[in-house]
């Protein structure tokens, strides 16, 4: 790369700045990993690779300076209601691993069919026969999880999981009920839990669940990339198991997983975390209340109503057919959003729009939604 080049680099990367850093945040991706104080911290402090490493004897998880074995065996097991945890680089990479420790190739799982396409990749890369739970379709696309039975009568599958709730939706299926059907047929079930854990209370041994699966950097507050894996103690020398010869070493974990500012962010977060799922039923209150002022506007929320969730898809007809007769095309809504402070809907997207209550106070949205207003009737 020429000098030009490397200084342009730097330009645009701080020019960039995260211009909406200061905005109402209505971003799915982005409204449960606003960092908190403690964690902006933490991210100058430990900014150098391998900050944390100073004080380790050869396992990442029992460092005791910064307290990450605290942090990993005392705090999170309870959390998630799980026997033990473990830190990972993400939910991907939570539900990967225990793909890989726990089938074989040509093995059959099965997922709900609103998966995260991560969940596809993970299975595919492992050689695994991915079978489909159905949703209901148009409008609610809920998953029945005694749709789970007769695909196990069939499939003797090795493995189930529940996407609890999913990414495009926002649902919230019966996870407890897919924890009896587990464990009647003796079938390890995950649930990945990247949209809840860290949001709302998920607790794996009242869901019945072998696995949770929760991403820091999407509902923990955290930096990332981070992620959370709780399992019962019976998956543990499975999951878990050392390297024959490094001792200390979980092979699937390649030796160590976060090596640094990820999880001290994550760690700093945790106590404020720790209080924020007691808040739940405010968010969903708040949630319900949110898609049901933009009902008023013209806005067709899609997935479970009453929803139980702050991730909120709607189809909005109205900005399709604004994009349709002028210059911007979709760019419009994204523009018109940030010059009023709003950071949310994806630039260009405007047939459907995905966003999140979560991270905005009553009043802030209360002014979305007059901006949606606002904005429909310029245009119309
Ligand atoms: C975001 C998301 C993921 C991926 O999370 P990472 O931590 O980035 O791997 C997986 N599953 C669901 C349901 C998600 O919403």
């Amino acid at each position: 790369m020429g000098q030009l080049n490397k200084n342009k680099l730097l330009k645009n990367l701080l020019h960039m700045s995260r211009q909406h850093r200061d905005m109402i945040n209505i971003m799915p991706l982005q409204t449960g990993s606003l960092l908190t104080s403690a964690a902006k911290e933490a991210l100058i402090e430990f900014g150098d690779g391998y900050s944390v490493c100073d004080f380790c004897l050869g396992s990442l998880v029992n460092i005791p300076s910064p307290p990450i074995k605290d942090f990993v065996h005392e705090l999170l097991p309870p959390f998630l209601g799980a026997d033990i945890a473990t830190i990972t680089h993400g939910a991907r990479e939570g539900i990967f691993i225990i793909m890989h420790s726990l089938t074989h190739p040509g093995d059959s799982i099965i997922v709900d069919r609103n998966r995260h396409y991560t969940t596809t990749v993970a299975a595919e890369s492992l050689g695994l026969n991915l079978i489909k739970v159905p949703n209901s379709g148009y409008p609610e696309f809920k998953i029945d999880v005694n749709d789970y039975i007769p695909l196990i009568e069939e499939h003797k599958p090795s493995m189930l999981l529940l996407t609890y709730p999913d990414g495009s939706y926002g649902n919230l299926p019966d996870a407890v009920k897919l924890g009896e059907i587990a464990s009647k047929y003796n079938i390890p079930y995950i649930v990945n839990g990247a949209y809840s854990v860290g949001r709302m209370p998920v607790n794996m041994t009242e869901i019945g669940a072998d696995f949770i699966i929760g991403s820091a950097h999407k509902s923990m507050a955290s930096a990332g990339p981070c992620g959370v894996l709780g399992m019962k103690e019976k998956w543990q020398e499975i999951v878990l198991r050392k390297s024959k010869s490094h001792k200390n070493k979980e092979i699937e974990l390649l030796g160590c997983t976060l090596r640094g500012v990820p999880l001290v962010t994550l760690m700093a977060s945790f106590p404020h975390v720790m209080e924020r799922v007691n808040l739940w039923n405010e968010q969903v209150d708040k949630a319900q209340w949110f898609s049901s002022e933009l009902g008023k506007i013209g806005f067709i929320q899609l997935g479970e109503k009453p929803h139980k969730h702050d991730l909120l898809a709607f189809e909005t007809p109205i900005f399709y057919e604004i994009s349709q007769h002028i210059r911007e095309r979709g760019y419009f809504l994204y523009k018109e959003l940030e010059e009023r402070g709003i950071w949310g809907p994806q630039p260009g997207m405007t047939k459907t729009t995905k966003v999140s209550s979560f991270a905005a106070s009553r009043e802030q949205l209360e002014y979305v939604v007059d901006s949606f207003r606002t904005i429909i009737n310029k245009y119309s």
